[in-house]
């Protein structure tokens, strides 16, 4: 507790959720040691500053540290499979990977109240496509008539989950003390081509835009390594607080696509 004059004072802040990161592959690729030291650096601050005041924490991990694992759907037990380090987007899970080291250390060593949640492609209204983001990013291209950029031969694939969907996951999380401890996964079991993506977010905006294929190499970088399918098993956050999405990538489409017309409205 903070000391003022005889009193001991409880600090105001009930729990700890820590989203703050450097994310998004086309950043990451720019920016691999900003990533780096960002994301580690600041979840170390944050769970000294949980520490200090034994403050129930949330630490937001990701589906990236699958890597590049075969065997969908991932389980949290599985093991993790990341390319070379010379692939700079590897980075970004090797960070994460300490980032839930650390909490689970911080939990073992210090009996912090820590939970970590590996969220899959977490998307919804005021979501940036500047870094990549796949979703926000077609809905404005389309919005504006513009090619739809769709990487590699788009028969990659996804598991979009409304971000209201994980608030409330978070929500529930941080009164569950049999989370405490754990790896959660977080996402929906809805996958879907990134072709087939843009075919939908085309539909939904009733836009002419183009589909245009833009091989990785372009898109990203020399020897870029996508992801191929990344789906959850969900088994885990269900049994705990009985979770599952509730919000269809249909109606996500529609609340972004809404999202991004009032935005261009006002400008
Ligand atoms: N992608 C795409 N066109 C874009 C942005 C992304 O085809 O303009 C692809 C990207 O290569 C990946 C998928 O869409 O296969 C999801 O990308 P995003 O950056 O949204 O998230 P990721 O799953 O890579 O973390």
């Amino acid at each position: 507790g903070i000391r003022t004059h005889h009193h001991v004072m409880r600090t105001e802040a009930q729990a700890i959720v820590h989203l703050a990161a450097t994310v998004g592959v086309e950043r990451i690729i720019q920016s691999p040691a900003e990533t780096i030291e960002n994301n580690v650096k600041g979840t170390e601050a944050v769970l000294q500053a949980a520490l200090r005041y034994g403050c129930r924490t949330i630490l937001a991990s990701t589906s990236e540290v699958y890597g590049k694992g075969l065997k969908v759907p991932f389980c949290e037990d599985d093991d993790v499979l990341l390319g070379a380090t010379v692939r700079k987007r590897w980075s970004y899970a090797a960070s994460k990977m300490v980032d839930e080291f650390l909490g689970l250390a911080y939990h073992g060593e210090h009996d912090l109240p820590v939970t970590i949640l590996r969220f899959f492609n977490t998307v919804g209204p005021r979501q940036t496509g500047q870094y990549g983001m796949v979703i926000p990013r077609f809905v404005g291209q389309a919005l504006r008539g513009e090619p739809l950029t769709v990487y590699g031969d788009g028969q990659q694939s996804r598991c979009f989950c409304d971000v209201d969907d994980v608030v409330r996951a978070v929500h529930d999380l941080l009164d569950c003390p049999a989370s405490i401890g754990k790896v959660l996964n977080v996402g929906s079991r809805e996958e879907i081509t990134i072709e087939e993506l843009a075919r939908k977010v085309k539909a939904v905006t009733h836009s002419k835009s183009p589909i245009r294929l833009i091989p990785y190499d372009e898109a990203y970088a020399p020897g870029f390594e996508d992801m191929q399918r990344r789906v959850p098993d969900t088994t885990r956050i269900q049994r705990l607080i009985g979770w599952r999405p509730t919000i269809p990538l249909a109606r996500t489409l529609v609340r972004v696509r809404d999202h991004l017309k009032q935005e261009a409205g006002r400008l």
